[in-house]
């Protein structure tokens, strides 16, 4: 069978067996359209069936959360942990605490993790977990409760060398603390258990600005390579959680005025460059809402129940930091009207496969997020170097090195980008690079 023909019937049939599963079909269908060139190549991968292998998780685990509200109601979620691939070391991924996780949106997760995760060059493997449990309006005891309960389930697959959850959507310092304090209670003391973790119990440095910082990193190395920078460019950014924060903090340090950024109920536009200050004042201390924001600022707007990436405003750079599947035919539209050249994901997938083609063919250059996002993952591998050698290392050292990786991540897919594609197709870029390490590393292993 030829390359393209194996990429096809295995397309086929993931589609067949999970059509109701779209987030899972969407993130298969854009990698496997991309990988073929490096089949043809290295047929071996076929003749193995390689991908067969990979397409399937090596172990999802779905169980009961119940947890007791503060006025005494009795209540049950469903958690979850995918634990996609250990080729290349034990399972890395966060945990999402998010009312619309299901299988579906774990499975893209996890598998896009593999890939990420491989792009950084550091030991770990591919895997996601979290709950469709709801945090938001919850109290700190609720929220506790809840994390002891997920975590008297999850520390029976867990382990510094088996599987290393960290933070996603809605899990971040305080949850992290929470369900380590559990996973000690029940296995005493194993600091690299969790990534993310508060500074005060061997997280790292750097963690929750990694991200965001990371993106901005990868962006700065493609415009360097053009012969270009982040000074004088306009940004928008979606989101307002910790990666949309520090990629806002990051570009503004590199001379970027950043337009705007968005939360659940609506985004503002502030043409005076977005004060970071105080959306982190109103986001990570009051845990409010972005109309706040405009309260304060009177030069700025606030759009309520708009998508940010609808607003009719000219700039150059464009970084999706907010969910999933946010920027559609229609956003694409308005972006290219708006002049945007480079797309730079800080979300996972926030770009609806339609609309990466739309906004590519028209020009714009697209960094997908298993490379462009890859830094929190790469500095949660930082802290578990930390961790294994009971040394913390300095904000200045974590930081270089993440600057470093996404130098690297970003140099290898524009790489393999020229090698299998053509300049700046940093999709297959990334696919290939991500799954060349990965392939390699399950063929050395044999069938297991
Ligand atoms: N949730 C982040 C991601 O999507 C970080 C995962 C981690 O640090 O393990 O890559």
């Amino acid at each position: 069978m030829s390359a393209k023909d194996y990429v096809t019937s295995m397309l086929n049939e993931v589609k067949e067996k999970y059509g109701y599963q779209p987030e899972y079909i969407q993130a298969v269908e854009e990698f496997l359209t991309t990988v073929t060139p490096f089949l043809e190549k290295n047929p071996v991968y076929c003749e193995k069936n390689i991908l067969g292998q990979l397409i399937v998780p090596e172990r999802l685990i779905e169980f009961r959360v119940p947890w007791m509200s503060d006025s005494g109601e009795w209540m049950v979620n469903t958690g979850y942990r995918v634990q996609y691939n250990s080729a290349l070391g034990p399972y890395k991924g966060g945990l999402r605490f998010h009312p619309s996780v299901n299988q579906s949106i774990m499975k893209f997760l996890s598998f896009e993790q593999i890939f990420k995760n491989s792009l950084t060059s550091l030991p770990i493997g591919g895997g996601k977990g979290g709950s469709d449990f709801n945090p938001k309006g919850k109290s700190d005891g609720e929220i506790m409760r809840f994390c002891q309960s997920f975590m008297q389930e999850l520390q029976k697959h867990i382990g510094p060398n088996m599987d290393v959850p960290a933070g996603d959507m809605g899990v971040g310092g305080r949850e992290i603390g929470y369900l380590y304090g559990e996973y000690k209670r029940l296995n005493g003391y194993q600091a690299g258990v969790l990534t993310g973790k508060p500074l005060a119990f061997w997280g790292s440095l750097a963690r929750t600005e990694a991200t965001g910082y990371g993106l901005v990193y990868f962006v700065k190395y493609l415009l360097k390579d053009k012969g270009d920078s982040l000074k004088g460019k306009r940004v928008m950014v979606s989101g307002s959680g910790n990666v949309a924060i520090y990629a806002i903090e990051k570009a503004q340090e590199l001379g970027a005025t950043v337009l705007g950024c968005s939360d659940s109920s609506g985004y503002i536009i502030d043409e005076d460059g977005v004060d970071c200050e105080l959306v982190k004042e109103i986001k990570e201390v009051k845990r409010g809402r972005l109309s706040e924001y405009a309260a304060a600022k009177p030069n700025a707007k606030y759009v309520e129940n708009a998508s940010i990436w609808t607003e009719d405003i000219a700039y150059e750079v464009a970084l999706p930091c907010a969910t999933q599947n946010e920027i559609g035919l229609d956003e694409a539209d308005v972006l290219i009207k708006n002049g945007v050249k480079v797309l730079a994901e800080g979300a996972n997938m926030p770009t609806k496969l339609e609309a990466l083609h739309k906004l590519t063919q028209s020009g714009v250059v697209y960094c997908p997020g298993k490379a462009s996002n890859a830094g929190g993952v790469a500095v949660s591998a930082l802290e578990m170097a930390q961790n294994a050698q009971r040394l913390p290392w300095t904000f200045e050292q974590v930081d270089s090195e993440l600057d470093n990786i996404m130098k690297n991540i970003y140099e290898t897919c524009a790489t393999t980008a020229k090698e299998y594609a053509q300049e700046d197709d940093l999709l297959t870029g990334a696919n290939i690079a991500g799954f060349e390490r990965v392939a390699k590393a399950m063929l050395a292993q044999g069938l297991v």
